[in-house]
């Protein structure tokens, strides 16, 4: 039987997460994303601000507690400051946290103005410390990045980083970004390689894997894993073997993160869903298709009927009650056009 909660799907997944892609234009190429020749949505497609509010309040309204802005890259869509501002009110109806996920390629200059604006955390992407290395992999400097880092961390932005590693291009990383990590205290979770890239070049063999990434932390660090709670990242505590064996190491609370998609998908427990930035309700990254909300989100906008509220707010009970089990039973690449840049991560 259909259970009574709000946003629930036929496997009891309660979903509390809400991703917004607000743009899938983007500055950077990264390796694993961006196709070659991308082709940018027209701005007439995009779902205005002022329609995406009215989604994420019907959203919170039904139990949407969090709400992360995504892309292509969200800072090059103008009026993002403001939106997170508009979307601050929601709080008063249940929201409890607001997120930016960025390659803070623009950050220095708006970390400040995001901070002021209500949001509460940043995940930023950040695959190399070696700045050629960054540059061949993203196809823009790594300096700026780094900038973008301290200015948030000066306006007092919660941060964490995200690392997708690639066998043979970046999987030499993994230690040094783990000594930053600790020296900037900042925690690193580092995200297995998905069948979601531009150009569909994916394959197994490129992924570093969870128990990949694990042997090399090894030979330098202790590592106990910890409770997972309802993130897709495991968490590990880490401690550099020298001081695990002279100090207590439950003192130690340098924790990184594994997002194991491939190898241990963590489906199960998914409590997410995901608009892109035409208005289109995804369950999954790996969804073959989505709905579209544009038309009558747009609607509902010019003539706020009630009748089409219910209407909207039934069809996306009934989508997200149909959520498929995810990449746990698929093993396999989506069979759609939209790969990350646009479905926003
Ligand atoms: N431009 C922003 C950024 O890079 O942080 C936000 C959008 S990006 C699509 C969101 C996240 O998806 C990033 O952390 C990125 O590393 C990750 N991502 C992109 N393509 C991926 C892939 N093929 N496999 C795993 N993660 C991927
Ligand atoms: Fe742009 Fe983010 Fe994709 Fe890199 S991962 S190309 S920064 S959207």
């Amino acid at each position: 039987m259909r259970s009574n909660a709000n946003l629930v799907d036929q496997f009891g997944r309660e979903k509390r997460k809400l991703r917004i892609s607000v743009t899938d234009r983007c500055n950077f190429k990264c390796q694993y994303c961006m196709p070659e020749h991308p082709e940018w949505l027209a701005k007439k497609d995009i779902l205005s601000f002022e329609a995406l509010y009215i989604f994420c309040e019907l959203m919170v309204e039904q139990g949407i507690e969090s709400i992360r802005i995504t892309g292509g890259e969200p800072l090059m869509r103008q009026g993002v400051v403001h939106f997170i501002n508009d979307l601050s009110r929601l709080r008063a109806k249940g929201l409890k946290r607001i997120s930016m996920t960025t390659n803070a390629h623009y950050l220095a200059k708006y970390a400040e103005g995001l901070k002021r604006a209500g949001l509460d955390d940043l995940n930023i992407s950040l695959d190399s410390l070696d700045a050629k290395q960054f540059q061949q992999l993203t196809k823009k400097f790594l300096q700026p990045i780094l900038q973008g880092i301290t200015a948030a961390q000066a306006v007092g932005l919660k941060i964490k980083i995200n690392t997708v590693l690639m066998r043979g291009i970046n999987d030499d990383q993994i230690i040094p970004l783990v000594k930053w990590g600790m020296a900037q205290k900042v925690s690193v979770r580092f995200i297995e390689y998905m069948p979601l890239d531009g150009d569909a070049l994916w394959q197994k063999d490129w992924v570093v894997s969870e128990q990949d990434i694990l042997s090399t932390l090894e030979k330098e660090f202790q590592i106990t894993a910890i409770a997972q709670d309802h993130e897709p990242a495991k968490q590990f505590v880490i401690q550099n073997l020298n001081d695990a064996v002279k100090e207590n190491f439950s003192k130690q609370t340098y924790k990184i993160g594994i997002i194991s998609t491939i190898s241990n998908p963590f489906c199960q427990q998914c409590d997410r869903l995901r608009l892109t930035a035409t208005g289109e309700l995804f369950t999954c990254l790996f969804s073959d298709q989505g709905l579209s909300f544009k038309d009558k989100l747009e609607q509902y906008q010019k003539n706020k009927d009630d009748a089409l509220r219910n209407e909207i707010i039934d069809t996306i009970k009934t989508v997200v009650w149909y959520k498929e089990a995810g990449y746990v039973s698929k093993q396999r690449a989506p069979l759609r056009k939209i790969t990350m840049h646009a479905i926003g991560g």
